[in-house]
C-alpha cells in the first residue's frame, strides 16, 4: 500500500479506481486501531502479519524516503518472493478481502491522497494492542526489545565502526538471542512460525545485513 501523487502517477483527471493494481503490488497497509477487531475475530489471521519494530528502516510512503520508523508498525505481509499484498490476487488484479479490506485500503485513492495522508500516523496498531492480554508473551516481546532492539544495534554499530573489539560479539549475541527466542517460542509455547515474524519482528540475522550493512559470519 503506497502513497503516489496524482501529478507523477495519475492522469489529472483521474476520480476513481481503474483497478490497475498498483497500490497492492507496492506492499500491504499498515493496520490501525479501527483493524483490530479484523485481527481479534480472526478474519485477518495473525500469522499474514508481522511487525516493524522501532528504529528499523522503512519507506516512508509519505516522503518517498528510507527512514528509521519511530514507532512501531504492524502490516499485512507480503506475497513470497514479491512486494505485492498477501491479498493481492495479481491475476484478477483484486483483492481477496476487499469486503473487509483495512482501512488504509479503503482510505487509499492515487488521485487523492488526503484521506490517507490524514490517517496514516493515526492510532496505529502496536503488538500491545494484540497481545497485551497475554503477559508473559509481552514479557518476552520487552525483554527481546531490550536486547535486540535496533537503536542498541545501532550503538553497537557505531562503537564497532570506532574498532570497540566488543560490539561485534555484542551484535552476534543479539542475533542468537533472536533466533533462540524464536526457538523457545515455537517450542515451548506452541507458537506456529508464521507467528514469529509478528511476535519479534524480522529475523535480526536478516535484517542487519541489510539495514546496516554489515555481514554476519557465523563461528563453526
Ligand atoms: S488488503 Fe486488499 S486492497 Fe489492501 S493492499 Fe492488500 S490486496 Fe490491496
Amino acid at each position: 500500500m503506497d502513497i503516489q501523487s496524482k501529478e507523477t502517477d495519475q492522469g489529472m483527471d483521474q476520480t476513481r479506481c481503474t483497478r490497475c493494481g498498483t497500490c497492492c503490488e507496492k506492499g500491504g497497509p499498515a493496520l490501525h486501531a479501527e483493524d483490530l477487531d479484523l485481527v481479534m475475530q480472526k478474519k485477518i489471521p495473525a500469522e499474514d502479519l508481522y511487525t516493524i519494530r522501532r528504529g528499523e528502516t522503512v519507506h516512508d510512503n509519505v516522503s518517498g524516503q528510507l527512514m528509521n520508523t519511530p514507532q512501531e508498525i504492524i502490516k499485512l505481509k507480503s506475497a513470497e518472493d514479491t512486494s505485492a499484498c498477501i491479498y493481492y490476487d495479481a491475476g484478477q488484479k483484486a483483492c481477496r478481502i476487499y469486503d473487509i479490506r483495512p482501512l488504509e485500503c479503503r482510505l487509499m485513492a492515487c488521485w487523492d491522497t488526503g484521506p490517507l495522508e490524514a490517517a496514516y500516523e493515526t492510532d496505529r496498531l502496536e503488538r500491545e494492542s494484540l497481545f497485551g492480554s497475554l503477559d508473559w508473551l509481552m514479557d518476552l516481546i520487552r525483554t527481546h526489545e531490550e536486547k535486540c532492539g535496533y537503536e542498541r544495534i545501532a550503538a553497537l554499530v557505531e562503537k564497532r565502526q570506532f574498532k570497540d573489539a566488543g560490539a561485534g560479539e555484542d551484535i552476534l549475541e543479539a542475533v542468537r538471542y533472536d533466533t533462540e527466542m524464536r526457538r523457545v517460542v515455537q517450542e515451548k509455547a506452541g507458537m506456529g512460525e508464521g507467528m514469529l515474524d509478528l511476535i519479534f519482528g524480522r529475523p535480526l540475522g536478516k535484517t542487519i545485513p541489510v539495514q546496516f550493512g554489515i555481514k554476519l559470519v557465523r563461528n563453526s
